[in-house]
């Protein structure tokens, strides 16, 4: 069946679902297939909970006349959002970069919502299942969508655009992050630049940090840009004031008090406020989403437990993000630190090398209370001091002994290190 016939049905149907469990009455089901599951195997049960179509890739998955068989389910699902992007026909406003996108993306809907019709991302859906998802979760009447896309290898930005045909977009950082998949820090920033390059082959606006030189080198002399930072050449002039812990800045000669901690989120807020600038959004609307803006799920939220302040930043960690961290623990005031750094995954041949560094990064700046977890850790060559554990069950123990009164405690590590647990016990 062509895109068109089912583009008719999807229009007929209340929302898309690719999983049986939360399958809503009305829904077109597509039934994709993952390393431990094929979506064909549920279509029965697709049916029973109230899907109106199926789009299924396995002819013995057609079970009725609602059954659309294709030749890839997946295929289809990004075809047709494209098509849908096409058809809806709104600004498209994408990002991508090795950290900060989800909480940049969520800072330019907050921004831009204050005077327009915005939808975004949900959550971390970024990667070439999620794009499409999220486009097809937009709607005609939007003035806005917002775009996040995720890579962990060469091609997948230029797929993305492909798909989501952004009209803006920007790059977060380019940083340490899916080393093994990119190959290097240099694959990185070839991959992640694949997002201008869409941009500068289709004539659309880039908005670039003027104080980022490796932005600066990869958009190189592409006229259609919007520059932000310091100094008064810039479209946007918008200046970092201050960490202590929570990011202040100033745009338009007003303060802005964001209640994000480290300063490289300074970026991440500067650009949001740079768009809200060029879709002319007024600057008490701008300060108003940037210093309601609250952060949440683990991304570097502050916990006030009596005396003791909680750095929680356990939701992700690559080199780049872990030095950030903890270069702003450093220049935090408090009595006592406490540091648990979990393993950063993903950095294939780099992992001893950048573990290494962070463990000496961390002894060369810190006293004492430092808690290494996981394998990587475990193999650095550290002092006696720091204390190393293989997993997080072996740190446990510890945990309820410590006595953290008047201190300030970090927690950061990759996703598949959950350390947020250790928040349950301390
Ligand atoms: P993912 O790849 O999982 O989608 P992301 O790019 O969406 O991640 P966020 O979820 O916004 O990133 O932030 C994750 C963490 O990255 C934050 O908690 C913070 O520690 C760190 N971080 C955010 N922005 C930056 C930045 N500009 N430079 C370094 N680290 C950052
Ligand atoms: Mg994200």
């Amino acid at each position: 069946m062509e895109i068109a016939s089912i583009y008719k049905k999807f229009e007929a149907s209340a929302s898309i679902s690719t999983d049986t469990r939360k399958i809503s009455k009305g829904d077109m089901y597509f039934a994709l297939k993952g390393d431990n599951f094929d979506g064909n195997k549920f279509v029965k049960q697709a049916f029973e909970s109230g899907a109106k179509h199926c789009i299924v890739d396995d002819k013995n998955a057609v079970i009725n006349d609602n059954c659309i068989l294709v030749d890839d389910v997946l295929t289809t699902l990004q075809n047709l959002a494209n098509y849908h992007r096409k058809t809806i026909n709104i600004p498209i406003i994408s990002l991508t970069g090795s950290n900060g996108k989800t909480t940049t993306k969520e800072l330019i809907k907050a921004v831009l919502s204050t005077s327009y019709k915005v939808d975004a991302t949900k959550g971390n859906l970024n990667n070439h299942i999620g794009v499409p998802l999220t486009l097809l979760s937009f709607t005609k009447d939007l003035d806005f969508g917002i775009v996040e896309m995720g890579a962990n290898h060469q091609k997948e930005i230029e797929f993305l655009c492909g798909i989501a045909e952004p009209n803006f977009g920007l790059i977060t950082n380019f940083g340490k992050a899916h080393l093994e998949g990119f190959g290097g820090e240099e694959g990185v920033i070839k991959g992640k630049s694949e997002l201008y390059d869409y941009l500068k082959a289709n004539e659309k606006t880039v908005f670039i940090n003027s104080d980022d030189p490796k932005q600066l080198k990869q958009i190189n002399s592409y006229h259609n840009i919007k520059t932000f930072g310091k100094t008064k050449e810039n479209d946007c002039i918008v200046e970092f004031k201050s960490a202590n812990p929570y990011v202040n800045l100033s745009y338009n000669n007003i303060d802005i008090h964001s209640q994000l901690i480290g300063d490289y989120n300074y970026g991440n807020i500067a650009v949001a406020v740079a768009i809200g600038q060029y879709f002319e959004v007024k600057t008490e609307n701008i300060k108003k989403a940037i210093e309601s803006y609250q952060p949440n799920n683990n991304r570097s939220e502050i916990i006030n437990r009596h005396t003791t302040k909680i750095i929680l930043d356990a939701y992700n960690a690559n080199p780049t993000s872990m030095l950030a961290a903890l270069k702003n623990l450093k220049q935090l005031n408090a009595d006592r630190k406490y540091l648990f750094l979990g393993d950063m995954f993903e950095l294939g041949k780099e992992a001893e090398k950048e573990h290494q560094t962070i463990a000496n990064f961390t002894e060369d700046n810190f006293d004492e209370n430092i808690f290494l977890v996981g394998e990587n850790f475990y193999k650095t060559t550290t002092k006696s001091t720091t204390k190393k554990f293989k997993s997080f069950e072996d740190l446990k123990p510890l945990l309820k002994n410590l006595d953290l009164k008047n201190s300030t405690v970090l927690i950061k590590g990759s996703r598949g290190m959950a350390l947020e647990r250790i928040l349950e016990l301390l």
